[in-house]
């Protein structure tokens, strides 16, 4: 959708909220841009609730409502207990775009005046760049810097608080006040599900150890949770002796850190990448466990010499190409990330949970990070009984492709037969 035609949208949506009671009618909204703190939730979720009957214009004004409640319960603590008075608002955002509606509302929650700038919708971006440019102010104070040089002289248009406006809002606030609990509740079932993940996360990035693939804090396991869009990975370089649950990192499917006082594995990047581009993987790992790594650094795949291989990896595991200076010098890990994307373009990392990075060292694939783990435990010891074979015979052949297939198939085929059936 084209931004003119999203901003079409958004007008009119907007201004059809000024058929909408001012109390919304019993719909409240829980979409909080932010002032989580001030509710005292980690993290807020969109819930609609409504008592009544649902209408567009009540929803899409409790929408609005919504953005600002945060604000205006905060102020309400600053006014009413630590007696702040407040004067004015300057308002900034694309909220205010459409004339007279959100400033309005926001007014008359606040019972204060707003003052719109001719820039108000520049929003955010503008805030910040006032106060990165105070940052070279050696001698007014911030007060007066706003006062004499960002506000001076300015048109301002003032919107005044609407008392019916105001009462609506009140009453729309008790109604949201009801929902909190709900919303605490939810909350807290989140940050317990976020808890175990890191559990089950450090437990993983123990078993390396426990495994004998990583030396001191080499190697890192990660495993994300689509549906809360989390990734939890281990802290860069914190010893394996004292980690607990409460090291890890939490990130955004971007790789922005959510949660966690350390910094993340130095590999993160490369972790997001193969997380992006391959639905079908819940867990990574990344080792410099030493026989595979001898393969990876003499750039070589493992070859699939025997059914050991042959049960987990469908054919030799396969090493990426070298990375290029500019690879390497412009945005190392990312770039790892998508020099093993290339290679796997043509695979899915189901068939194949594993891969070499050329002069570097192993990545590991699975459901989650215990499996991503196993992997990278098969993939050590099949690198090693390959090398072992290639010393005892030079000449060494790989396994016939009709008896890797019986072994992979019994194992992962449509008719696996391998293991204890599970009880219905
Ligand atoms: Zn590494």
């Amino acid at each position: 959708m084209g931004r003119k035609k999203a901003d079409d949208i958004y007008q009119k949506l907007f201004l059809h909220s000024l058929k909408g009671d001012d109390d919304c009618h019993g719909v409240v909204a829980s979409n909080l841009l932010s002032g989580e703190h001030t509710l005292k939730i980690s993290q807020a979720c969109p819930i609609i609730y409504h008592s009544q009957e649902l209408s567009l214009a009540n929803l899409m004004k409790a929408e609005i409502y919504a953005s600002f409640t945060a604000l205006k319960m905060g102020l309400d603590i600053l006014k009413k207990k630590e007696n702040v008075h407040i004067e004015r608002f300057m308002a900034q955002g694309g909220i205010f775009k459409t004339k007279d509606v959100a400033s309005v509302y926001l007014a008359s929650g606040l019972q204060t005046k707003i003052s719109l700038m001719k820039n108000t919708v520049d929003g955010g971006p503008f805030g910040i760049a006032v106060l990165a440019s105070f940052l070279f102010e050696k001698q007014l104070t911030l007060k007066e810097y706003l006062k004499k040089k960002v506000f001076a002289k300015k048109k301002l248009t003032n919107i005044l608080p609407v008392p019916d406006i105001t009462t609506g809002i009140e009453t729309y606030e008790q109604n949201f006040r009801k929902l909190l609990p709900l919303l605490k509740d939810l909350t807290k079932q989140e940050n317990k599900k976020i808890q175990n993940l890191k559990e089950i996360v450090l437990q993983a990035n123990l078993d390396l150890v426990r495994n004998h693939l990583v030396l001191f804090t080499w190697g890192n396991v990660s495993q994300i949770d689509r549906e809360h869009k989390r990734i939890i990975i281990k802290p860069s370089g914190v010893s394996y002796d004292y980690m607990t649950a409460d090291d890890m990192v939490v990130l955004d499917l971007d790789g922005n850190v959510i949660e966690g006082k350390y910094r993340p594995s130095s590999d993160t990047k490369t972790h997001v990448e193969i997380y992006k581009a391959h639905p079908e993987v819940g867990g990574i790992v990344h080792t410099h466990s030493t026989y595979a790594t001898a393969f990876a650094q003499a750039g070589r795949d493992i070859p699939a010499y025997g059914t050991t291989h042959a049960d987990y990896f469908y054919g030799d595991i396969p090493c990426a190409r070298e990375l290029t200076k500019k690879e390497i010098e412009s945005d190392y890990e990312k770039n790892t990330g998508l020099v093993i994307n290339e290679l796997f373009h043509d695979k899915d990392m189901k068939s194949m949970p594993g891969c070499l990075v050329s002069h570097h060292g192993v990545f590991a694939f699975g459901k989650d990070g215990q499996e991503a783990v196993y992997h990278a435990t098969v993939i050590e010891e099949v690198a090693k009984m390959a090398l072992l074979s290639e010393q005892i015979n030079p000449k060494v052949q790989k396994a016939p492709t009709y008896l890797m297939d019986k072994h992979y198939q019994r194992k992962h085929g449509k008719n696996a037969y391998y293991g204890q059936t599970k009880k219905g």
